[in-house]
């Protein structure tokens, strides 16, 4: 008798521990993922909110309307080249992608009006007016990157590496957002996905970025030299050069500028999973993107159980993922003395009535690496587009900084394709500019995406960025 009251009394408390941990577990989810939620297309109170509120508009940094309501009709910038390039970043009336529709909802649907306001609106029985968002990207400039990719799939970011705002992140191929309940639940089709902040890609070459990073601060693999015979086995396995190239003789800096696969394979053997491991988080792998602005998917390093699978990780192949912002942050970082800032999508909310309710501020998001190896990097990325596998996004009159990537993977029908990579900068005070170019299939990096970084590097200095 005595053993069941005891047995009741500590489940009771075990029940007891249980509900304090869950309600604890719901406190902290509603205030981290609160907003994330609020905005997801499963939430019909985006829907019911419309019938009461004339949702306001969506402007670009330069005034430009790129979305905005016309008695109960949604209107988008009429010009179809442009409305493409934009739509990932404005997103859609229907809450089915994760644009400024439904991230800045509380803005647009005037959430942050004051009580006064609404009780006001609501004696007059008069549909109240939703706030304006002016968002970071340049139109224009958008316009351009999607004309410079074509009709190739994949993404483009271009942000200001000092302050993080993003001037441009296409997704193609866009969407348009007056149609957009066409594309819903076609099997196959990822038209709604944007790639350039959801998209996850096998890095490749890129990545040695991050594993130079790494090897910079160990002092005895720095000076370290290699023979490049375009091969060399690992455990009986084999990794290769690109394009059977064989780089003869090669140190850090000339294995970075040729990008040999073989010596940065051994430096990542030297190096060690742990470390490289290490290097990638401080570079914001494995982190959850809590941007303010943007829902961004996380990138992965896993650390490899075996030698050959850690070598190819050290080149970006193995099971690295990484997201085109990503990229672009990662460049920006170098460019930026070792600081990477957040990145930056709302410049400001104003009320129907004037009043400012927000103004962009930048915000170092982490400091990777240290000032002195960061320009150490910067110096090989120039040169990469100086002279190595990336001069296809030379600029003329400006020094470009740049890794290029070609990523291999195995598409649905279990062919091996490439992914084209380019990210780079401006190594200029007055244009402090960061890409990344990924062209899904498109094949060599330096070849495909060089020259879209070039053209959008271009325009954005043409435009006085
Ligand atoms: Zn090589």
């Amino acid at each position: 008798m005595n053993d069941t009251r005891k047995n009741i009394r500590f489940l009771i408390f075990v029940f007891i521990l249980l509900f304090a941990a869950m309600i604890f577990y719901l406190i902290y989810a509603i205030s981290v993922y609160g907003e994330r939620w609020f905005v997801s297309p499963y939430n019909p109170r985006i829907a019911n909110m419309q019938e009461n509120i004339t949702a306001g508009a969506v402007l670009d940094r330069t005034g430009k309307k790129l979305a905005w309501s016309d008695g109960d009709d949604r209107k988008y910038i009429a010009d179809e080249s442009t409305r493409l390039a934009v739509s990932h970043v404005v997103g859609d009336p229907l809450g089915l992608t994760r644009g400024a529709e439904t991230f800045f909802a509380k803005y647009l649907y005037g959430f942050d009006e004051d009580a006064v306001d609404r009780l006001t609106g609501l004696l007059q029985g008069s549909k109240r007016q939703g706030s304006n968002v002016t968002l970071t990207i340049d139109a224009k400039l958008s316009d351009t990157i999607r004309t410079a990719m074509g009709r190739r799939q994949g993404a483009v970011v271009l942000l200001n590496y000092e302050t993080g705002e993003i001037l441009s992140a296409v997704s193609n191929p866009g969407f348009d957002p007056a149609k957009v309940k066409t594309y819903k639940g076609k099997t196959g089709s990822t038209v709604l996905f944007n790639r350039a902040f959801m998209g996850r890609y096998p890095p490749g070459s890129i990545f040695k970025v991050i594993t130079t990073a790494a090897v910079l601060d160990n002092p005895e693999l720095k000076l370290a030299t290699w023979d490049c015979t375009g091969e060399t086995k690992i455990g009986g396995k084999e990794v290769s050069c690109a394009g059977d190239e064989q780089h003869g003789n090669v140190d850090l800096f000339s294995a970075f500028t040729e990008s040999c696969n073989t010596f940065f394979a051994r430096q990542t053997l030297k190096l060690g999973a742990e470390k490289l491991k290490k290097e990638a988080e401080k570079f914001a792998f494995n982190v959850d993107f809590m941007f303010d602005d943007i829902i961004a998917y996380q990138s992965m390093y896993e650390t490899p159980e075996d030698d050959i699978d850690l070598a190819w990780s050290g080149v970006g192949q193995y099971k690295d993922l990484v997201s085109p912002l990503h990229a672009a942050m990662i460049a920006g970082c170098i460019a930026n003395k070792g600081s990477m800032m957040e990145p930056r999508l709302l410049y400001s909310a104003d009320s129907a009535s004037g009043r400012k309710l927000y103004t962009f501020a930048s915000k170092q998001y982490k400091n990777p690496i240290s000032e002195a190896n960061a320009n150490e990097l910067k110096k090989m990325m120039v040169n990469v587009v100086k002279e190595g596998t990336g001069t296809a996004a030379k600029v003329k009159g400006y020094t470009i900084g740049g890794k290029t990537g070609t990523a291999q993977y195995t598409d649905d029908k279990g062919k091996t394709k490439e992914h084209a990579w380019f990210i780079g900068f401006i190594d200029d005070a007055k244009h402090p500019l960061a890409i990344a170019v990924l062209l899904e299939g498109a094949g060599g990096g330096g070849r495909n995406s060089g020259p879209v970084a070039a053209k959008a590097f271009k325009k954005a200095i043409d435009l006085g960025y």
